[in-house]
């Protein structure tokens, strides 16, 4: 039968189209025709395809919708579906959008339906979806989806009455990790941790990663408050066993803030307090988890504050150096100074290093804040050395902080210092405080070796507040121990004090260290450290932190400065007789 010119130009329009197209019955859902775009996508043969009913395209879980799509082409209401999936002869599953025309065809009521294959698009756009709400690295959620979670937790929970609690966790030791062992080593580490975390939640718990080695938690239906307690010392637990790292093993620490929700509470305030008290639990030593407390926020406040002021006070040279005079006994001459440092704040005046040495140290402050007190104290050493008559065997303590003493950099910091001033090695003193030689002995020892070796003096400083005993500090390249100020306090009506100066003091002699006892204040503590013989004694009774004009007035009041364990000189006999009252005026020259 010749093709008539209608017949031609459905030809044209339907057959030939590369868009994929069919016709159906809008009576019987049958199909009427098909077009070869859609025989393409579908991988049917016409025959086949004509024989299909409308389910066999549709997959299984979109039956529902199927039902209301029928009524809507029946009463010819919707004229565009989305989010429709067919399935192809092979049973690929395509993302497809429908557009329908009513059609009189073959003397039945049809429909026109047009195919777009949009899979690609909606595979993408699932993708990027994904990538919005999850961290690359680990694969657990991010910073948004958590929220989102939390904000829903809230609102289960406002129904129910159930608690739930959120956990900020900050790895204590990552840094260390991956500036040691390379950023590859950090990235696999990290995944370790998402893996570890995730397997100690249940199953309606989450775990998120909010960057860098951040984490959070959110724990939902809480029966009892202990059970987050039991969460985090088995996070704690599973990360300390260890893994293997390129070979090494690596124990990651972790410090776990946490906070539970009261009524009212946003996402936002939960996460913010559960990050604030995750700071405390650092502050409080790290590697433990801590309950926030509303207190806390002034806290962490203070730190912020300090961080972005004390970057200035480095900048615009708002630190001071005091000194403080080191005695020996019996001939109470001055052997050494000590520098300690102090912040002169714009605003809030004078600030001690109790107050801000420990927030440098967590933001590596400390390493720009210490080459600035080894330059200056070296320096200032080496003048009084040079325009104090006497005073050129003059010896300068520096504090040298946990942090420094992990970054090779210090031995660089402190060489660079000598030869700036031209101060001789020997004259410089490093004070390190007990604890972190017993943190990691190899590591200490490697770094103390390396010190030792420029010729600078080490002094454990505060002896006796950590675990060391003697035995163990004969491990390390040690010179001088200074006694803390807490065995000091009570020397004078503690015998078992007293008794353990003279024991310290008899030991560090033997041992060939030089002792000093930190912290004499009174007359009566000056009188027992006297009687004990070979010391050296820094404290209140003698001498305050002093700045370097009274510090110079003092030095040249003293005017001669004998070697630490010298000989007493006839001068030194006749400084013997002064009486102590002479140095006092040091203290009031504060
Ligand atoms: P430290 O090294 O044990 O220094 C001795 C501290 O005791 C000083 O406090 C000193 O002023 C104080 N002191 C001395 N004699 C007496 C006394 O008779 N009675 C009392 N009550 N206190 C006395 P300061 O200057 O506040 O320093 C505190 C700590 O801060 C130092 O303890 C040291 O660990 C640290 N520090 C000070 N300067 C630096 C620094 O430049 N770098 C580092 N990393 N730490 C520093
Ligand atoms: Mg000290
Ligand atoms: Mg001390």
């Amino acid at each position: 039968m010749p093709l008539t010119e209608s017949d031609r130009t459905f030809h044209a329009f339907f057959e030939c189209n590369p868009q994929p197209m069919f016709l159906l019955d809008v009576r019987t859902f049958r199909y009427l025709a098909v077009n070869n775009a859609a025989l393409d996508l579908y991988g049917y043969s016409r025959r086949e395809f004509l024989a299909l009913r409308q389910t066999d395209l549709r997959v299984e879980d979109q039956a529902a919708q199927l039902q209301d799509d029928r009524l809507a082409i029946i009463h010819g209401t919707k004229k565009h579906f989305q989010d429709t999936r067919h399935r192809t002869k092979s049973g690929a599953i395509l993302d497809v959008e429908l557009d329908l025309a009513s059609v009189f065809f073959a003397n039945r009521d049809s429909v026109v339906v047009v195919v777009s294959d949009v899979t690609d698009r909606v595979k993408l756009q699932g993708e990027l979806q994904y990538q919005a709400f999850h961290d690359g690295l680990t694969g657990l959620p991010n910073r948004a989806l958590f929220t989102d979670r939390v904000d829903h937790a809230l609102a289960r929970s406002l129904r129910d009455g159930r608690r739930l609690a959120v956990l900020f966790l900050d790895l204590d030791n990552f840094k260390a990790i991956n500036d040691g062992l390379g950023h590859p080593a950090g990235d696999e580490l990290l995944r370790t941790v998402a893996r570890r975390l995730a397997q100690q939640l249940r199953a309606g718990d989450t775990a998120a990663r909010f960057g860098g080695d951040e984490f959070a938690i959110l724990l939902e239906n809480l029966t009892e408050p202990s059970q987050v307690a039991h969460v985090c010392e088995r996070i704690a637990a599973a990360l300390r066993v260890g893994c293997h790292i390129q070979g090494t093993l690596v124990c990651p620490q972790v410090s776990i803030g946490v906070t539970y929700n009261a009524d009212g509470s946003s996402a936002e305030e939960l996460l913010r307090n559960a990050d604030v008290a995750m700071y405390q639990a650092k502050a409080n030593g790290k590697s433990c988890f801590q309950v926030y407390e509303p207190a806390m926020h002034q806290r962490v406040a203070w730190r912020l504050q300090v961080e972005s002021d004390l970057r200035r006070a480095l900048e615009k040279g708002n630190l001071r150096l005091l000194y403080q005079p080191v005695f020996a006994l019996p001939s109470r001459r001055i052997v050494g100074v000590e520098a300690l440092v102090r912040w002169l704040h714009p605003v809030r005046g004078l600030i001690l290093p109790l107050d801000f040495i420990v927030v440098a140290e967590d933001t590596g402050l400390i390493i720009p804040l210490g080459r600035w007190v080894l330059t200056e104290a070296c320096a200032q050493a080496r003048r009084w050395q040079q325009e104090i008559a006497g005073a050129d065997d003059l010896n300068v303590a520096v504090n040298i902080s946990p942090r420094q003493l992990e970054d090779p950099v210090i031995v660089d910091d402190v060489t660079a210092a000598l030869a700036a001033s031209g101060l001789r090695p020997e004259k410089l003193v490093l004070e390190i405080t007990e604890s972190i030689l017993m943190r990691d002995v190899a590591a200490a020892t490697m770094r103390l070796t390396d010190l030792s070796d420029l010729g600078v003096k080490l002094a454990v400083d505060d002896f006796g507040t950590g675990q060391s005993s003697l035995s163990q500090l004969r491990r390390f390249p040690v010179d001088i121990l200074k006694i803390d100020k807490s065995f000091v306090d009570n020397i004078d009506h503690d015998p078992l004090a007293s008794n353990l100066l003279t024991v310290v003091a008899a030991l560090g002699e033997s041992l060939g260290l030089d002792v000093v006892a930190e912290g004499v204040e009174s007359e009566a503590q000056g009188r027992v450290i006297e009687r004990l013989g070979k010391l050296f004694v820094q404290g209140y009774l003698y001498s305050r932190p002093l700045d370097v004009a009274a510090m110079t007035v003092l030095l040249a009041e003293h005017s001669l400065v004998q070697p630490r364990r010298g000989n007493s000189s006839p001068v030194d006999q006749q400084s013997l007789q002064r009486p102590l009252e002479s140095r006092r005026p040091a203290r009031d020259r504060r």
